[in-house]
């Protein structure tokens, strides 16, 4: 239910959705974003060669989505290359908030350890610490530079000790006094085993590409002290990110207009968001229909505002035609209707009948967006 937040920057963007799976039956909506060919993880493991520059306008576009995020107080907690949707044009959006949330004020209340996946996941979440920020965000970026430059996992283990410990073997050994916030088996567990130098000299061994100023913003976001990690908004002023923020702007984004020497840049280059998010948000909706019907008008609204016609069901297309006349249960419901609602008009009832049978919404609906058949839908 971060909706509010789908026009923001980097964050996956809502296009349009299906008017009568809401309007007419109030049970289903399906929601329509642009389309985004790859993400960061299949790239990363793709043959495809990655220039400097693709790296630097990829991590530039990452740190400005959440930037915006940790703005709104919004915490990711699951940032990874495959939660970090590419199109061809290089264009980059953060997507699968399911573990996202506010953030939490007060240092004394529990928040769950459960969250990033392994690889990416900070060293206080995996030293088991109550309380966090959206450092854990920053930590992630880190790693996935890391691996953008080298096309390889930076901390790649079996379990989250033996992540640690990947950790450390890098970063060296923590101080007892960087260690105050985990939990006390991990303390022991760092504090008993052997003092670790610091070894981030090797990451210059990650790829020929990496240069001194790579290699201390990599030092910058991967820093144990969740405290002294450097935060987005620092972060975008590093003069590694200089060339991604020219290229970005001034033929991708769209803050800014006009072309070549009549580029007219926007003022905030990376916004912030004009207010944190209300973690009280939804705390007045008791049931999902609630939340589909503040979706649905929020959808509405956006694209009033922006004169946008939500995509409807042309039921005089052919392809229509064809579909509604291939199912069996279509027709078996659309008897079940009639009796129910003897004035309906048929065409009513079978659109009713497509979009009402699970059946149908999870073999048919997937196959026609598979088959392409979704131009010809909508015409
Ligand atoms: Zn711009």
């Amino acid at each position: 239910m971060y909706s509010k937040w789908w026009r923001k920057p980097s964050s996956a963007t809502l296009s349009s959705m299906m008017k009568e799976s809401f309007h007419l039956y109030h049970l289903t909506l399906y929601v329509i974003t642009e389309l985004m060919q790859s993400d960061l993880h299949k790239i990363i493991v793709s043959p495809q060669p990655l220039t400097a520059d693709h790296i630097k306008v990829f991590l530039y576009q990452i740190l400005r989505g959440l930037k915006f995020l940790h703005s709104a107080r919004i915490l990711h907690r699951d940032i990874k290359p495959g939660n970090l949707l590419v199109n061809s044009n290089c264009v980059l959006k953060i997507c699968d908030f399911g573990l996202a949330r506010v953030e939490e004020k007060d240092p004394q209340a529990h928040m769950t350890q459960e969250v990033v996946t392994q690889y990416y996941r900070a060293p206080e979440l995996l030293m088991a610490a109550t309380h966090y920020t959206s450092a854990v965000d920053i930590w992630s970026v880190g790693c996935i530079l890391a691996e953008l430059l080298s096309r390889k996992i930076l901390f790649q283990a079996q379990t989250p000790v033996l992540q640690l410990d990947l950790i450390t073997d890098l970063l060296g050994s923590p101080s007892p006094d960087e260690l105050r916030h985990v939990c006390e088996g991990a303390r022991l567990h760092i504090l008993n085993g052997k003092s670790k130098p610091v070894a981030t000299g090797t990451l210059y061994n990650l790829s020929p590409q990496v240069t001194p100023e790579a290699v201390h913003l990599l030092c910058q976001m991967l820093t144990i002290n969740p405290d002294k990690r450097v935060t987005c908004a620092q972060a975008l002023t590093h003069p590694y990110l200089s060339e991604g923020r020219l290229r970005y702007h001034s033929c991708m984004c769209t803050c800014c207009s006009g072309v070549g020497g009549q580029r007219k840049f926007a003022i905030e280059l990376e916004p912030v968001a004009p207010r944190p998010l209300d973690p009280n948000f939804d705390s007045g909706f008791t049931h999902v229909r609630q939340v589909r019907e503040t979706l649905h008008r929020f959808i509405i609204d956006y694209c009033e505002k922006t004169q946008r016609t939500p995509l409807c069901i042309n039921p005089s297309s052919a392809a229509f035609k064809l579909f509604a006349r291939s199912s069996s249960s279509a027709t078996y419901l659309l008897n079940c209707f009639q009796r129910l609602e003897p004035a309906t008009s048929p065409e009513t009832l079978r659109l009713i009948t497509t979009w009402t049978c699970p059946a149908l919404r999870a073999v048919q609906f997937s196959e026609l967006l598979s088959c392409g058949d979704w131009d010809r839908w909508y015409t």
